[in-house]
């Protein structure tokens, strides 16, 4: 059977940080992935101001700056009659990185899969599915596992199997660690329209209306557009049809009248069932879950992927050294959940404010576009612009940030890209 120290599930933000800082660490690691690539579907495309901050400290931030993206300082509300308001102003937040950056995150995958070939403990398998874990007793040893090219299945001990397979992760079901759920308001349906020179929106800008809402995230020359749906409603929508859908678009936002053609089929849009869930324990004896297995994200303020990898930040200064010396126990696990927890808590209830208080008012809510108005809160972030720094802070840094440790950081590197 073959053999590894730390067994990575995932190659997702949270699983490719955690192989590169444990490899940096000396940790022999394996990180399993189930796709040939990272180029997949839309999944999320904000690096915010404190993964940004981690890079740096990686020695990384040269070679993101290679990477194409397009950084954003504001993030605005688009109000009736084309007038905005800004909901957060990202030069405001303390530290070198005052933005978010909007990066593909197949890029930003590559990039970090890259840097971590560099280091002589680290493996990245791809096509590898997990099936199963293996135990001895109640302890998790292992993982089973099919090559999705060739068929073949094995097995994989190790010391300890890190569960970074995502929101639907199968690791943590067949762990059964229990699951809280939230449950949300809305859906979103995730689609693209081409972006001119001349549209004035440089940061995500999002139109809250009666019954509707939806976000426009720039990327190069075309906007992914998220738009929010009552949650349990698609089917009905789509079986509306496409002129319907276009419809409700320009109404939301009319200056999108232009192009909503490119919408050539209800097809085109793809459906995010939102979930907002928390694992009551992150780990049993041998498995540990981080990033969206252990709290699937709502992806209000988008900060999915900066959470995940803010965990992976934390498992990987927590376990490196027990995991060089053959010590984890199911104590030092516990430990990544009670250093994780407090940050998830509250970006999760701040979540869950605005679903109930604000987004699930919106979508269920007859009123007509007109009589919507503008929420107080923006209204006096507009008169007192100091406070736009507040949910600038909450989304781009957020509760308690974590810095690379000192094994992991490395001078500014040239990443030669495969
Ligand atoms: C449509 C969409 C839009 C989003 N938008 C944003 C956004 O704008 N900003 C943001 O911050 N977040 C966003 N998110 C959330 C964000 O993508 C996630 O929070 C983040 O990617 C979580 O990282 P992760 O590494 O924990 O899991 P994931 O990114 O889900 O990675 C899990 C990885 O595990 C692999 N995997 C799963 N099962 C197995 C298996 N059995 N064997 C081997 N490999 C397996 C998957 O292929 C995947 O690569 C969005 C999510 C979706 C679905």
């Amino acid at each position: 059977m073959e053999r590894t120290t730390c067994l990575v599930v995932g190659g997702g933000p949270a699983g490719m940080v955690l192989g590169l800082l444990l490899a940096r660490g000396g940790v022999e690691v394996t990180v399993l992935e189930k796709h040939g690539d990272f180029l997949r579907d839309f999944r999320g495309d904000t690096v915010h101001a404190s993964t940004l901050t981690l890079m740096d400290e990686l020695g990384l931030g040269p070679a993101f700056e290679q990477v194409p993206h397009q950084d954003v300082d504001k993030l605005e509300a688009l109000l009736d009659g084309g007038a905005k308001a800004t909901i957060a102003d990202l030069s405001r937040l303390p530290g070198p990185n005052k933005r978010i950056a909007m990066v593909p995150q197949w890029d930003f995958l590559d990039l970090l899969a890259d840097a971590a070939r560099l280091e002589p403990t680290f493996s990245l398998r791809m096509n590898t599915e997990v099936t199963a874990i293996t135990k001895s007793g109640n302890r998790v040893t292992g993982v089973q596992y099919r090559d999705r090219v060739d068929g073949h299945e094995g097995e994989i001990a190790a010391d300890l199997v890190v569960a970074a397979d995502g929101r639907s992760s199968i690791l943590r079901a067949a762990a059964e660690l229990p699951v809280h759920s939230f449950g949300a308001p809305m859906d979103v349906w995730w689609f693209r329209l081409p972006r001119k020179e001349t549209d004035d929106i440089k940061g995500g800008a999002g139109r809250f209306s009666a019954g509707s809402a939806m976000v426009l995230i720039p990327r190069g020359d075309y906007f992914q557009c998220a738009f929010l749906i009552r949650k349990g409603t698609d089917e009905a929508l789509r079986a509306e049809g496409v002129e319907k859908f276009r419809q409700r678009v320009v109404t939301l936002v009319p200056w999108l009248a232009d192009r909503v053609d490119h919408i050539t089929g209800i097809d085109d849009c793809k459906l995010l069932d939102v979930k907002l869930d928390r694992l009551r324990r992150w780990h049993v004896d041998g498995l540990l879950c981080i990033g969206d297995a252990a709290h699937a994200m709502s992806p209000v303020g988008g900060v999915g992927i900066n959470l995940a990898v803010q965990d992976a930040v934390a498992a990987a200064t927590l376990l490196a050294k027990p995991l060089r010396e053959g010590g984890v126990t199911s104590a030092t696990l516990a430990k990544v959940r009670g250093r994780r927890l407090f940050p998830t808590l509250v970006i999760q209830t701040v979540q869950r404010v605005i679903h109930r208080l604000f987004l699930g008012r919106k979508l269920n809510s007859t009123e007509t576009v007109s009589r919507t108005g503008v929420p107080l809160p923006l209204r006096i972030a507009q008169k007192l612009p100091f406070l736009q720094a507040v949910p600038a802070y909450v989304v781009a840094i957020g509760p308690r940030p974590e810095h690379a440790p000192e094994f992991a950081r490395r001078a500014p590197q040239v990443i030669t890209r495969s």
